[in-house]
C-alpha cells in the first residue's frame, strides 16, 4: 500500500511537467490558482488550525466541507496529517520530530518522511487528534478513504476539460501545494526571520506565507500555536485567517483563539533589545581564520 502511494505521488509529481505539452492559456493559469489556493485554505484551516491546534470551533457541515477540500490536496488523511503535526510541535527540531531538516536532513524532512516514515508513521491512540476527532464518523471516513477526494477531483477535471484541465486543475496545483506545505517544514526551519526566540529553529518567511496561505509566519506560530491567525499583524498576509474571520462573521465559526497581549509585548521587548545591541561594523569585526576553529578552548 505504501509502495502504491509512493508510486502515485511520483507519477503526479512528474505529470505536472506535461503542462508544456498543452497550449498555454491564462484561463488555465486561473484554474491552477483556484485549485492550489482553495485546497490550501481547506488544508490549513481544517487539518492545521482546527484539528491540530483547535484554534477555533466551527459548524459541523463547514468542518466537513473544509476537511473534504483539504483531503483533496492528496496529503493523506486529516487525522494522520494533524496527528503528525502535533508531534512536530511537541519535539520541534529535536529527536521525535517527524520532519526536521536539522535532525534528519533536507530530503527526508521535505518528502521522505511523508512517503515512508519507518519510525514515526504510526500515531499513538493517545495522540489528542486521534483520541478526540476519530469519534466523528464523517472525519474518520475521510481519514480512512483519503484517496477518494483527490481521485474524484482528478476525474472531474478530466471529464470537464480533458487533458488540459487534468494537468492544470489537478496535477500541477497538487504538486505546487505539496511543496508549499512541505516548505513550511523545511524552508521555514532554515530561512527567514525570527521575531521570537523560540527553542526550535522556526522562521517567518513571506514567500512561503504567500503560497501556503498564511502558514509562512511559522516563527509566530511556534511561539503561540493556539492562535487562529499565523500572521500576527495586519501586514502579515494570512488568507486562512481572513476566511476564519469571515466564517465567524456569519456564525459558522466561534471560540476564535486570539494572540494574547503578552505575546505582542514579548515581540516588542525582543525588538527593543535587538535595537539596543548595534551590530558591529565590518571594520570592527575581527576576521575569523579557519584555524581558529581548532584553537578554540571550550
Ligand atoms: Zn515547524
Ligand atoms: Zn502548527
Amino acid at each position: 500500500m505504501k509502495k502504491l502511494a509512493a508510486i502515485v505521488f511520483w507519477v503526479v509529481q512528474v505529470s505536472a511537467l506535461l503542462i508544456f505539452l498543452v497550449p498555454f492559456s491564462w484561463p488555465l493559469v486561473a484554474l491552477w490558482a483556484v485549485s492550489h489556493f482553495l485546497r490550501a485554505i481547506g488544508l490549513t484551516l481544517s487539518f492545521h488550525r482546527y484539528f491540530a491546534h483547535r484554534a477555533f470551533q466551527m459548524h459541523r457541515a463547514a468542518r466537513f466541507f473544509w476537511t473534504y477540500v483539504g483531503t483533496s490536496a492528496m496529503q493523506k488523511g486529516p487525522l494522520w496529517w494533524a496527528g503528525h503535526h502535533v508531534n512536530h510541535h511537541r519535539f520541534a527540531d529535536r529527536e521525535g520530530d517527524p520532519h526536521s531538516p536539522l535532525v534528519s536532513g533536507l530530503y527526508y524532512a521535505h518528502i521522505g518522511w511523508f512517503l515512508n516514515d519507518a519510525r514515526h508513521d504510526r500515531l499513538e491512540s493517545t495522540n489528542p487528534v486521534i483520541r478526540d476527532f476519530s469519534k466523528a464518523p464523517e472525519i474518520a471516513w475521510l481519514d480512512t478513504y483519503y484517496a477518494v477526494p483527490p481521485l474524484l477531483l482528478a476525474v472531474a477535471m478530466y471529464a470537464i476539460g480533458g487533458m488540459p484541465w487534468l494537468l492544470w486543475g489537478f496535477c500541477l496545483p497538487t504538486v505546487t501545494l505539496a511543496h508549499s506545505t512541505f516548505a513550511i517544514n523545511t524552508i521555514n526551519h532554515m530561512f527567514g526571520s525570527r521575531r521570537f526566540e523560540t527553542i526550535d529553529e522556526s522562521r517567518n518567511n513571506p514567500l512561503t506565507a504567500l503560497f501556503a496561505v498564511g502558514e509562512g509566519w511559522h516563527n509566530n506560530h511556534h511561539r503561540y500555536q493556539r492562535a487562529a491567525r499565523n500572521g500576527f499583524y495586519w501586514w502579515e498576509f494570512d488568507p486562512t485567517w481572513y476566511v476564519i474571520r469571515s466564517m465567524a462573521a456569519v456564525g459558522l465559526a466561534w471560540d476564535i483563539q486570539a494572540v494574547p497581549s503578552r505575546i505582542y509585548a514579548e515581540a516588542r521587548t525582543v525588538k527593543e533589545r535587538r535595537r539596543q545591541q548595534p551590530v558591529a561594523s565590518v571594520t570592527e569585526t575581527i576576521p575569523m581564520g579557519l584555524e581558529l576553529a581548532e584553537d578554540v578552548e571550550v
